[in-house]
């Protein structure tokens, strides 16, 4: 799973969370409980992320997403 980096929209905090694609709903902010989140970007990404394999890094064999 990868992991997602969110901001709070209550309480304007960020965090880091590892869940599934379809978050929606059962992340929540661990500093005040809301569920009213934004999410920023996958920690996976990668700068021009074109042409990769798996769709969260390069390699096409990277065992560490899916
Ligand atoms: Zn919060």
């Amino acid at each position: 799973m990868p992991i997602y980096e969110f901001k709070c929209n209550e309480c304007s905090g960020n965090f880091e969370q590892l869940c599934r694609v379809d978050w929606e709903g059962e992340v929540k902010c661990p500093s005040c409980g809301a569920a009213n989140l934004t999410k920023i970007l996958s920690r996976f990404s990668s700068p021009g992320g074109a042409g990769g394999g798996c769709g969260s890094c390069a390699s096409k064999n990277c065992g560490s997403c899916k």
